[in-house]
């Protein structure tokens, strides 16, 4: 099922939760174990992120299959076009789709760590819109792709960043899902904005709960996500205090959730860095 349809219901707001393939030499069972406790939230459908160059690629395909196809829920399968070639990319299309998996996330991405300066020009895509245009003519797949309510660090201006986005969108993407932000009125600004530019499919909050200072802090940095005062008045007092930072990072992620359904948004997507507690107890604070 193209997750598109989730979003045409109009009877509850719909929850996704994005998960990591843990790194090679780590089992993946530990993850399914996490999914397993994750499926009491009974999530519409569940992402699986794609490691920078293509370096989870196996584990990406194996886990979104399970999810499909064990689990029985609903699967999305991140991929990034920048470090392959067409021919890699037609070769991954035809596995997911194989698999059984309907749903792709068409992400550009990042040059791998290890690569100090990749020239685009020489490479075979250059951004999103060329993996989504692929997509569409490979196969019926449901096409997601992401969308920055502050802007994507790279561009200089948010209403240039919008333009792309929407020819993004026109290529052929069903629903967008957002990067993480800490400050809702951000989304509900940019939702606008994006509505004006002719952008007319869902877009989906993605919430990051602040778990943990130092991993915030990167994440923060990597994203140039803005941090309200309140938060950053928590992330200082708690910054050696993990168990407090954590309580009251799930009380953040909370109220901003709760504040988020009060104000009829398509869905809510979880990054749930693995974590099923912690995101359970957020769910659940927040009535979703
Ligand atoms: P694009 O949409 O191609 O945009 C990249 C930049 O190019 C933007 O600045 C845009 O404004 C600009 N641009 C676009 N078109 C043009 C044009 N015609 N002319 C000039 N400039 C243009 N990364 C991973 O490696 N794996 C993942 O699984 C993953 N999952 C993600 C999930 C979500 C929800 C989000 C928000 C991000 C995710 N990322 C992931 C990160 C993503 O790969 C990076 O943010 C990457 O830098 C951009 O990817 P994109 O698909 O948004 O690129």
């Amino acid at each position: 099922m193209k997750i598109i349809e989730f979003y045409k219901r109009s009877e509850k707001t719909v929850l996704s939760l994005e998960i990591f393939p843990p790194q090679a030499n780590y089992p993946v069972d530990s993850l399914f174990n996490t999914i397993e406790e994750l499926r009491d939230l009974e999530p519409d459908f569940i992402s699986v992120t794609y490691g920078a160059g293509g370096s989870t690629r196996d584990r990406t395909v194996e886990i979104a299959s399970s999810i499909k196809n064990d689990f029985g829920i609903e699967t999305l399968a991140h991929l990034t076009c920048m470090a392959h070639s067409k021919q890699e990319v037609d070769s991954i299309l035809g596995i997911l789709w194989e698999q059984g998996i309907r749903n792709i996330m068409a992400l550009r991405g990042d040059p791998p760590a290890d690569v100090e300066s990749l020239d685009l020009i020489q490479r075979e895509y250059h951004y999103a819109r060329e993996l989504i245009e692929e997509a569409r003519k490979k196969a019926d797949f449901g096409i997601a792709a992401a969308a920055y309510p502050e802007g994507h660090p790279e561009c200089q201006k948010l209403s240039n960043d919008i333009l792309h986005l929407k020819e993004k969108v026109d290529a052929g993407v069903d629903v967008l899902i957002s990067q993480l932000f800490f400050d809702n009125r951000k989304i509900y600004d940019f939702m606008d904005r994006s509505l004006q530019a002719g952008i007319n499919c869902p877009i989906v909050p993605g919430i990051m709960p602040v778990l943990n200072a130092k991993q915030i802090k990167r994440m923060i940095f990597l994203s140039g996500a803005s941090v309200p005062s309140d938060l950053l008045r928590l992330l200082d007092k708690y910054d050696d205090r993990p168990e407090e930072m954590e309580k009251a990072g799930i009380e953040y992620a909370s109220r901003q959730v709760e504040d988020l359904l009060a104000n009829r948004i398509p869905g809510i997507h979880m990054y749930t860095m693995n974590k099923s507690r912690q995101i359970k107890e957020i769910v659940k604070n927040a009535g979703l």
